[in-house]
């Protein structure tokens, strides 16, 4: 298991290996945020694991769930609602 620290702007998501003061994403000021990922390497499976330090919580960490798709046992309505029903 390894631990990488990169830093997150707030604003815009940039990413970057160091802080800094100014976000070369959006060029805002000190909106970069410390943020420590969880990298597993299970079967080549990279799944990363987020962890945000810090009060700001991003509007795109809280958006960021993974969309899952509930599929109904019909097909024809399957086909109908595009491969299958988004919840929400
Ligand atoms: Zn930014």
């Amino acid at each position: 298991m390894a631990f990488k620290k990169i830093f997150i702007c707030t604003q815009c998501a940039h990413e970057s290996p160091k802080w800094e003061g100014k976000c070369a994403g959006c060029g805002q000021w000190n909106t970069m945020i410390e943020e420590i990922i969880e990298r597993k390497k299970d079967k080549n499976v990279l799944s990363n694991a987020r962890y945000t330090k810090g009060e700001l919580k991003p509007l795109h960490e809280v958006k960021s769930v993974e969309t899952v798709r509930m599929y109904t046992p019909d097909g024809e309505l399957n086909r109908v609602l595009g491969g299958g029903i988004a919840p929400g």
